[in-house]
């Protein structure tokens, strides 16, 4: 039996990945789970699954959540080291909390040596090279759950070391949907709302992510999250637009092979391999029927539609505390998006004037990274209220 903690069980991997686990109950057990707000849906799943722990964010939120579940016996908890303690607690960590909220108990399960399965692709994004430090160091074991960086993991040999040219990988290619703007009229971008951006065409996810496809900042994020992952230059992870999202990634070899990962739009197949591997287990998830589907397309991006997408490569080409500024202001935005404080087209003008007008350094610990982490929310936030409507 593995024991699992799901941090953000209540978001849309959360609810995935208990749907893999309750068709196994023989090989998992639930040992904590974890919600931000939705106290309900968390009780819910408690009664459901019967943790050892549950943890929300506030001590409200825990009264609350204690009079649902009064006479379980399931030791309910608040907070940020509540968090770092349930991940660090379960053999293995679903890491699912959006945003830079999830980078504490992602590395606290990084630091305990757990099997991390990793969704919170801000938390790499944000840490880098000192996330994949702690991994090394801790001998924990890091396995994607982002479906383009589980594909390129599956593509690639278990003897690939994480660096270019090892087994013969020439280039990384990641697929990009291309989202609901993919092919709208530029000028109109200044007009949609957070309804229309969170209508993705293949993918059913959270509305932060969901407005990340529409920008394409998820990509970007993504570029960022396969450097480190995987080893790779800038120069060597290629954006590839594939509307179908039926082809998750692919690797290209030195001898010309292109190895490509295939699968329903689903969520439930990464999880499903990350929780098994090296194993094989069934995910819920229909089989392909190629000949359904009987056209693939692909397409260059286009960086003009997509500024945010430029201006990922160019945080992660600057290196250090950057991408850590790239993903605060992006969060920022994205909210305040959200929120319908600013339009569409705000969010790559915030994030890019936060990235031009305030330095970046090296990324020398967590806290160096926390504090600009900080820096920029302030800063992001400052351009939000000159722009507020
Ligand atoms: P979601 O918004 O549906 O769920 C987020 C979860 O995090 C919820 O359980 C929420 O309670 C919790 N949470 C939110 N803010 C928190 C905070 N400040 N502190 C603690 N917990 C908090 O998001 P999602 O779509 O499930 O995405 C989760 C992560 O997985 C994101 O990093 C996203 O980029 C990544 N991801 C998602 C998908 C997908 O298909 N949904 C695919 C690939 C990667
Ligand atoms: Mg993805």
């Amino acid at each position: 039996m593995q024991s699992i903690t799901i941090l953000g069980a209540t978001g849309s991997i959360g609810v995935s990945t208990l749907d893999v686990l309750a068709r196994h109950p023989d090989k998992y057990r639930v040992h904590a789970l974890s919600a931000h707000t939705r106290v309900e849906e968390l009780a819910a799943q408690c009664r459901a699954c019967r943790p050892a722990r549950a943890v929300v964010a506030t001590p409200e939120a825990a009264a609350r959540l204690a009079g649902l579940l009064d006479g379980l016996d399931i030791d309910i908890r608040h907070g940020e080291q509540a968090l770092c303690d349930i991940a660090a607690e379960a053999d293995t960590v679903m890491a699912a909390i959006v945003g830079a909220a999830g980078l504490a108990p992602t590395l606290a399960a990084a630091r305990a040596g757990r099997k991390i399965l990793l969704a919170n692709k801000e938390a790499l994004v944000m840490s880098g090279q000192l996330f994949m430090d702690a991994v090394r160091e801790h001998k924990a074991t890091l396995l994607p759950i982002d479906s383009e960086h589980n594909a390129i993991f599956q593509s690639l040999p278990m003897a690939y070391d994480r660096s270019p040219g090892n087994c013969g990988v020439a280039k990384i290619l990641l697929t990009a949907s291309g989202g609901p703007f993919r092919q709208r009229a530029v000028d109109t971008l200044e007009h949609v709302t957070p309804d229309e951006a969170c209508k993705h065409p293949t993918w059913s996810m959270g509305r932060k992510i969901s407005v990340d496809s529409a920008t394409m900042m998820n990509k970007g994020l993504e570029v960022i999250e396969a450097h480190w992952l995987f080893g790779a230059p800038a120069d060597l992870i290629e954006v590839v637009i594939h509307p179908q999202s039926v082809i998750h990634s692919m690797v290209s070899y030195c001898d010309g092979s292109v190895l490509a990962q295939l699968g329903n739009p689903d969520m439930r197949t990464p999880i499903a391999h990350a929780l098994a591997y090296p194993e094989r287990i069934d995910s819920g998830v229909a089989q392909l029927d190629i000949t359904k589907i009987g056209t693939l397309q692909f397409e260059q991006p286009n960086f003009a539609r997509f500024p945010c997408l430029a201006l990922a490569f160019e945080a992660l080409r600057a290196g250090g505390t950057a991408p850590a500024l790239l993903n605060a202001a992006n969060e920022v935005a994205v909210q305040a998006f959200l929120d319908q404080r600013i339009g569409f087209r705000d969010i790559d003008r915030v994030i890019a004037r936060v990235m031009h007008e305030n330095d970046h350094g090296p990324a020398s610990s967590i806290d160096a990274v926390m504090a600009q982490d900080e820096r920029a929310r302030r800063a992001a936030g400052a351009i939000v209220a000159s722009l507020a409507r």
